[in-house]
């Protein structure tokens, strides 16, 4: 399935960020990248690893947006 422009790469580096966490610690936050569709965004997103997984779970998976942006 093609990814829509650059903003995979997000995605990328988010699973990586989430690769670091250990399993105990679903409650604590953690910064994620913005994965809107503005190649200029750069935001963080402040999740808790229980939030992340849930948007991950999701079918169809939910992206990780900062207020008020949208994929
Ligand atoms: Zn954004």
């Amino acid at each position: 399935m093609p990814q829509a422009g650059g903003r995979g790469a997000y995605h990328e580096v988010n699973e990586s960020i989430r690769g670091l966490a250990t399993a105990g610690a679903a409650i604590e936050t953690w910064e994620f990248f913005c994965e809107c569709d503005d190649v200029h965004c750069h935001l963080l997103v402040s999740l808790t690893l229980n939030e992340y997984d849930a948007r991950r779970a999701a079918v169809p998976a939910l992206p990780i947006l900062a207020v008020h942006h949208a994929a």
